[in-house]
């Protein structure tokens, strides 16, 4: 029986992904997503996501020769809460062996992110 690929639902509509195409350069970086659609939808939604964050904590930069220091820990913040969200959908939906290590490693992101940057 062949092996499984580690993550082997699509990270937005949780449809399995192909298989890799043989021909491409093997040392890819893992995929994440079933289709072009999917990882566009998924980037439209994180963009969306941060604006509207930033918008409420006021951090949106008028000034944009200052570095975005700020806009950048609020991305980052979103960006580990959508990771950790994303892990606790996985522990759900993927087979047990592999459940658990989702359902673990969503719980210590959003762990880490409450206790470094609590009421964010
Ligand atoms: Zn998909």
């Amino acid at each position: 029986m062949e092996k499984e690929h580690p993550m082997s639902l699509c990270a937005w509509c949780n449809a399995a992904l192909p298989p890799r195409l043989p021909g491409r350069a093997g040392g890819g970086h893992p995929r994440w997503y079933c289709r072009h659609a999917c990882r566009q939808a998924a980037y439209r939604e994180r963009r969306d996501r941060t604006a509207r964050l930033q918008v409420e904590l006021g951090t949106v930069d008028f000034a944009p020769r200052r570095p975005p220091t700020d806009q950048q820990i609020a991305l980052t913040i979103l960006e580990a809460r959508s990771a950790a969200a994303a892990f606790a959908r996985l522990g759900h939906a993927v087979r047990r062996d592999l459940a658990w290590r989702c359902s673990a490693a969503g719980q210590a992101v959003r762990k880490a992110v409450d206790d470094y940057f609590p009421g964010t």
